[in-house]
Order: structure tokens, then C-alpha cells, then sequence
């Protein structure tokens, strides 16, 4: 699941450009883009499964090997991530998007949503 760092950050740079151009309006202040707040650390991908007012829940299947059994698991990963204002109109349950890793701003959230990458999840599941 975690890229390689010089991938993902230009695409987040991407991302922020596109979000810059599209809501100079956005007074978040826990907004990775126009706000304080700073994403660092490890990159995560999954769907949305319940969208709230600042936050959503996304999940992804991990496969973890057993030793016990010699055999590969599958897993299942929540995680809970802040949604700033400027990309939550986009985003709706079900879509796939990526979080990043920031301080933790509450007992569940300790992640941000960066980018919405629907569509590519979609194709995946197709084959
Ligand atoms: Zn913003």
C-alpha cells in the first residue's frame, strides 16, 4: 500500500495545485493546503465507508502472512481521517482516496485526507 515517497509527493503537489485554483475560500484551519496542519509519514488507500461533517472512515484489505499456518490472510484496515472543507464536497461514500499520516488531532484521528484517486480502484476490481 505505501508508494514511493517521490511519486506520491509530487502527485500530492499536484493535488494541491488543483485544490488552490479550485477554493481560495477555504478557512480550515486543520487543512493540509490552506491551513496549519502537516501531512507526514505513512500513505494509506482505501474506500470510503461513512463520510461525517469533518471526518471520513475508510477501509482496505491488507493480506498478512500466518505463520502458523504457513498461509496469507486477508485483513481488513480501518482508519478514521479529517476531511478538510476544500475536498469534502468532492468526496462521497464509496470513492477511493488517499490519506496521509498528520499529528493526531483527536482520540480516533490521527490521519488527513489528500487526494481523491477514484476511478483506478474501479478498474482493478473490473478484471
Ligand atoms: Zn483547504
Amino acid at each position: 500500500m505505501e508508494k514511493k515517497k517521490s511519486e506520491v509527493e509530487t502527485m500530492k503537489e499536484k493535488g494541491i495545485a488543483s485544490a488552490m485554483e479550485k477554493n481560495s475560500e477555504c478557512r480550515d484551519r486543520d487543512c493540509f493546503i490552506h491551513g496549519h496542519l502537516k501531512t507526514h509519514g505513512r500513505f494509506f488507500d482505501g474506500t470510503v465507508t461513512k463520510k461525517f461533517l469533518k471526518r471520513v472512515a475508510i477501509e482496505f484489505e491488507k493480506t498478512v502472512y500466518v505463520r502458523k499456518y504457513e498461509r496469507y490472510a486477508k485483513s481488513r484496515t480501518k482508519i478514521h481521517a479529517r476531511l478538510p472543507k476544500c475536498i469534502g464536497e468532492q468526496i462521497e461514500v464509496g470513492d477511493y482516496v488517499r490519506v496521509q499520516e498528520c499529528r493526531p488531532l483527536s482520540k480516533l484521528i490521527h490521519f488527513a485526507v489528500i487526494e481523491k484517486i477514484n476511478g483506478r480502484k474501479l478498474k482493478e476490481e473490473e478484471k
